[in-house]
């Protein structure tokens, strides 16, 4: 298959380009587009066949269900039973924006969307192109990260092509995503709603809305053996090929030991990459260094993270050492990921 990649801009928008995405969806097609959190792989939610592609094109496990993305708030009726008051407030908060609901489905969705669940995850994103595509689309766009399953997702258009070139049938590339890492997930169906998978829109923000907030415990904890809620996170995601160790600790400690880390690996004839911050990033010594992002604000290791893993991967890196994060705000989107990114691997100094 030749995949068709189409230029636009956010601002002035190519609306043959939209017309043409809309058209592939609405024939069973696979569209790759941005949002602002990581590119999504769009196809038609409500036709069973087309979502299916979706797993083939990614080799996505069958039981990892799908999120669909819709442009506006009143599109959740037909897809949902009953919207509780506090999705509501949810929606009317954080929609368009990086906040996925969990609600009960209706039978409109089929279960090779939702991964034979009764419930649906639903989410509009805040970015102009994604929602032009979704309505030109039919209104509701089945869209997981457009990446090979298991690899980091992608930020950008060239991210997405080195995973999926050949394999779908469009990729609309509208520039670099502003947030990237993927979406909140917050489960409405359970009492008190629960968050099951970290994202830009925070516990602390949710509860300023809606009250109290639970967190699926598996998420942050570094030893933890139980399976997460959302099925899709019990996966070793968002990993690159080397082994990663994520090294936690006062900052001094943790400079030394990932100095220490790096060059006994290079002793012994390995390659080593290390994520260091702009704080600390001079105090490295020997390795392939990469800058993710500044201390002093959180979403800029978040915006560069994936990207800087899949470099890595490009310079074939045996070893990465990282820095941990803490886990707060944005913070713990970072750390969640950079925790399945190592397969839970940390080493505290
Ligand atoms: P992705 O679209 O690649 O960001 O992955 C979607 C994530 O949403 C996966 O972790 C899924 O397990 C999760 N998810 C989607 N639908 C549901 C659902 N109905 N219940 C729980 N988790 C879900
Ligand atoms: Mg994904």
């Amino acid at each position: 298959m030749k995949t068709i990649i189409e230029q636009t801009d956010k601002i002035q928008m190519n609306m043959d380009t939209i017309k043409r995405a809309g058209e592939i969806l609405k024939g069973g097609g696979l569209v790759a587009f941005p949002t602002e959190t990581v590119y999504g792989l769009g196809a038609d939610a409500l036709n069973e066949q087309a979502a299916k592609k979706i797993y083939a094109a990614k080799g996505r496990p069958s039981d990892n269900p799908l999120i669909v993305h819709v442009a506006d708030r009143e599109s959740l009726e037909k897809i949902t039973q009953e919207i509780p008051k506090a999705a509501e407030l949810a929606a009317e908060a954080f929609w368009p924006g990086p906040l996925t609901l969990i609600l009960r489905k209706s039978h409109e969705v089929p279960y090779g969307t939702t991964g034979g669940l009764e419930t649906v995850a639903v989410r509009m994103p805040d970015h102009e192109i994604a929602r032009e595509i979704i309505r030109a689309g039919g209104g509701y766009i089945a869209a997981p990260s457009a990446n090979t399953s298991g690899r980091p997702s992608p930020t950008s258009a060239r991210h997405v092509q080195d995973d999926l070139d050949g394999r779908i049938d469009m990729i609309v590339d509208g520039g670099t995503v502003k947030i990237g890492v993927e979406s909140t997930i917050l489960d409405m169906t359970v009492t008190p709603p629960m968050i099951l998978r970290p994202g830009a829109v925070t516990k602390e923000m949710l509860e300023a809305v809606i009250g109290e907030i639970a967190v699926d415990q598996t998420l942050m904890d570094p030893d933890s053996k139980k399976a997460p809620k959302a099925p899709g996170m019990k996966y070793r995601h968002y990993a690159p090929a080397a082994e990663l160790v994520v090294v936690d600790g006062e900052m001094d400690a943790v400079v030394d030991e990932i100095n220490r880390l790096s060059r006994e690996k290079e002793d012994a004839g390995c390659s080593v990459g290390i994520i260091a911050t702009e704080e600390t990033v001079g105090r490295y010594r020997t390795g392939d260094i990469k800058c993710v992002g500044t201390r002093a604000d959180d979403s800029t290791v978040a915006s560069h993270l994936y990207g800087i893993l899949r470099e890595f991967d490009r310079d074939e890196v045996e070893y990465i050492y990282s820095e941990a994060f803490a886990a707060e705000g944005i913070g713990s989107a970072v750390m969640n990921r950079l925790l399945k990114a190592a397969g839970h691997h940390v080493l505290h100094v």
